[in-house]
């Protein structure tokens, strides 16, 4: 047996090719040196892949900034406006990247989307009438030429042409059936360079396969590799899927002339199942049993018996998917030995494999005896005490009394709003400053009273600046917080935080998952402190901010032993004693965020329920279940797209719901109305993705779409999202238009009632 993986994390050990990209963004480096230290990192990691006794190494995992994106540029699949453009190769894929406007050329950045179920974003190309497809570019080659002069044979890998065209955009008009004899051409002459560079193994990841699946896209699929397989030539073709079972092409899959299959045995349970059902003796099972996204140490003994069960004679050993989702290494951790041993990032994982390697082959019985041990004692800290009390919840602790219309009408009495309430999402600018004084108080350079004072200072300017533009319903604006997660975890018992532990999120962009390290439970008051000094110094309402159960278990890294469900009930009290705290300290309208709500829903529809939101929403509900019926609950998602969960999302039982629409072009609006939606509503009026300042007129066209579809009484009107990246003059720029948009449509709504 031997073994591999599916893809490294490329952003380095200490995420250096963030530093370098960024540097060279901000033009303190050049293109060689950017390209020279892009070098030098594929040549640590396949040199670190090779002395950890890896046998086949991937190549083109690496990236400046999305594989996806690489492929699309690979095949030409961009705009001809700018293939035109007098930008060099690297700065064409930067823009497309992030944009670019100069005087010659405004190009916009590709739009970019959720990598099936994680927290990984990829640019999301599209296919255009006037495009030519064809095979552009060399990346696949050079860097597969690069390494092998470093004496390591690697397998290339490259996004497949069924997921290419599932995952990417269609012109209006052009239809998969028209762009799909050229790109089979553009991989076939792929297929040829490789061969004439003498490449063994080519990869094509297809993880779109492990989707629901319709007869006509399972033509499609057949269609494209009966074609292109018969001109592979010497090429070995694997094709690697992940992220779940291949239910729906499994018997399609395996008559094609592929040489390797790669099944994720983690995430996709049911492949066990399909392989049973027979698998070709002539084809290798590119076994992914190394989960390529928890943190965790494999279970040898376990992983042994299921490799055992599997059957087949040709196998190689790999992870369930690329290790791009989970850290570089544990070797830079500070954790106790005791936490530590349990933990496996990318670099240990591969170690992993090498071990099980050796453990198949009678070679290494003391590792098996090691690992064995691991898994003897309890490893995660327990708190019988939050055990029972999530043992003990009962039906009626998920439900909110009185109903929502009952709600409704006591919080009109009370709050007295006018119409169309404005209010924001809760963050304010983050500037450079705000961060810096953080920072220096975490090294101690400053000291407690001097943070806070800041802090203060900051909270009330922009109090008074809300006070004096106008706003309804005002916010504090979450300067005494880093990150919407780690803020809530740093108060959670049951959490520990890794130093390094970042992983990729889009582009130079990571993220650093706090870990479950037990059962939790609030060790302090998190946001109490903030909301009530905001409330003390204004006499308008102010709106606590929390981050909901759910979000924060999406963007954690979670436990093995007790369910996703478990843990997230366990958030969930935790977040419910917060906002009676809150409710305590006079705070009468309290947002929950669950800005990852969808992160986590199942790619499969049919899972959707019971595997997912039938105990998401519950947990959500349980957060405020408790409170006044005179007490607003609002929650936030940073995305519009949940028409087809519509009905889920009525059920989180808030009384307010703001969302992004601004991009959407507020589809979302014709489905609230005919679902018959009862939450109040507050769809982003503009996009704070982009430093633009909206104009009055805009804004103002945006308040009557939505008023078209929904009644006014339901409305509120808030920005898209948490302005936090935004900078200061911008932020008030488009607030104020915000506002005075409002004012407008307020004036017309009672002159037509008059
Ligand atoms: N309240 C958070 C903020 O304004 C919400 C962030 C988010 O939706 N991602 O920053
Ligand atoms: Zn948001």
């Amino acid at each position: 047996m031997t073994t591999t993986i599916i893809g490294f994390p490329r952003i380095g050990e200490f995420r250096d090719l963030k530093f370098t990209t960024e540097k060279y963004f901000r033009n303190e480096i050049d293109e060689k040196k950017l390209t020279e230290e892009g070098k030098l990192l594929r040549k640590k990691h396949w040199e670190l892949l090779k002395n950890e006794g890896l046998d086949t190494i991937p190549s083109n995992d690496f990236s400046f900034y999305d594989t996806f994106l690489d492929t699309a540029v690979l095949f030409n699949i961009i705009p001809k406006k700018v293939q035109n453009s007098s930008l060099s190769t690297l700065d064409r894929y930067f823009a497309l990247a992030r944009g670019h406007q100069s005087e010659e050329i405004d190009i916009k950045a590709l739009p970019m989307k959720k990598w099936f179920n994680t927290n990984y974003h990829y640019l999301v190309p599209t296919f255009e009438k006037e495009q030519e497809i064809k095979l552009v570019g060399t990346k696949i080659i050079d860097d597969y030429v690069e390494a092998k002069e470093l004496g390591i044979e690697t397998r290339p890998t490259i996004i497949g042409p069924f997921t290419l065209i599932q995952q990417a955009n269609f012109e209006d008009g052009l239809t998969k059936k028209e762009i799909l004899p050229f790109l089979i051409a553009a991989y076939e002459d792929l297929f040829k360079a490789l061969n004439t560079q003498g490449v063994q193994w080519l990869q094509l990841d297809e993880a779109s396969l492990v989707t629901d699946l319709t007869s006509e896209e399972i033509a499609l699929f057949n269609e494209i590799y009966t074609q292109l397989l018969s001109k592979k030539s010497n090429l070995k073709v694997l094709i690697q899927t992940y992220f779940g079972d291949v239910r729906d092409i499994y018997s399609d899959l395996i008559k094609h002339n592929f040489d390797g299959i790669g099944l994720d045995f983690i995430e996709g349970e049911k492949n066990k199942e399909l392989v049973s059902t027979g698998f070709p003796g002539n084809i290798t099972l590119f076994a992914g049993v190394v989960n390529g996204k928890n943190i965790w140490r494999n279970h040898y003994q376990k992983t042994i018996e299921l490799i055992n069960s599997l059957k087949v004679k040709n196998l190689v050993l790999t992870t369930s998917c690329s290790l791009l989702h989970v850290p570089f290494t544990t070797e830079n951790e500070t954790f106790e030995p005791k936490i530590k041993k349990h933990l496996a990032f990318a670099k240990e994982k591969v170690h992993e494999l090498n071990e099980l390697n050796q453990i198949l082959a009678n070679e290494n019985p003391e590792a098996l005896n090691l690992n064995n041990q691991l898994f003897e004692t309890e490893r995660f800290t327990q708190n019988s005490f939050i055990k029972e009390q999530v043992d003990s919840l009962t039906k009626d602790d998920f439900i909110r009394q009185p109903a929502f219309s009952e709600r409704e009408k006591i919080q009109q009495e009370v709050f007295s709003l006018p119409i169309l309430p404005t209010t924001t999402i809760g963050s304010f600018p983050q500037t450079k400053e705000v961060k810096q004084i953080r920072s220096k108080f975490n090294k101690q350079e400053i000291t407690e009273k001097e943070y806070v004072d800041y802090l203060e200072k900051r909270t009330i300017d922009w109090i008074r600046w809300q006070e004096e533009v106008g706003f309804d319903v005002l916010v504090h604006g979450e300067f005494e917080r880093n990150d919407m997660v780690e803020y809530f975890g740093q108060h959670l018992d049951g959490y520990i935080f890794s130093k390094n532990g970042w992983v990729q999120s889009y582009g130079t962009r990571g993220v650093k998952p706090p870990i479950i390290w037990g059962d939790i439970s609030r060790n302090s008051a998190i946001t109490t402190k903030w909301s009530s000094f905001a409330q003390e110094n204004t006499e308008k309402v102010i709106k606590g901010m929390l981050t909901g159960p759910v979000t924060i278990l999406n963007w954690s890294f979670t436990r093995e032993d007790i369910s996703l469900k478990e843990s997230t009930l366990q958030l969930a009290l935790a977040i419910q004693e917060e906002v009676l705290d809150l409710e305590k300290h006079h705070i009468k309208v309290i947002q929950i965020d669950e800005a990852a709500l969808r992160e986590k829903l199942p790619l499969r529809k049919s899972d959707w329920y019971s595997n997912y939101l039938n105990w998401a929403i519950p947990a959500f509900r349980l957060v405020h279940s408790k409170v006044q019926p005179s007490t607003q609950i609002h929650t936030h998602m940073c995305y519009s797209e949940f028409t087809d969960i519509i009905t889920a999302i009525d059920n989180m039982d808030a009384d307010v719901i703001s969302f992004e629409a601004s991009r959407s072009n507020l589809e979302i609006l014709d489905e609230l109305k005919r679902q018959n939606f009862q939450t109040q509503v507050g769809p982003g009026v503009y996009d704070i993705h982009s430093p633009r300042i909206p104009n009055v007129l805009e804004v103002e066209e945006t308040i009557r779409k939505i008023l078209a579809k929904v009644p006014s009484q339901k409305v509120w009107i808030n920005p898209d999202c948490g302005l936090k990246t935004r900078g200061e003059f911008e932020t008030k720029a488009s607030l104020e238009v915000l506002i005075e948009a409002t004012k407008r449509i307020r004036k017309e709504l009672l002159d037509d009632t008059k």
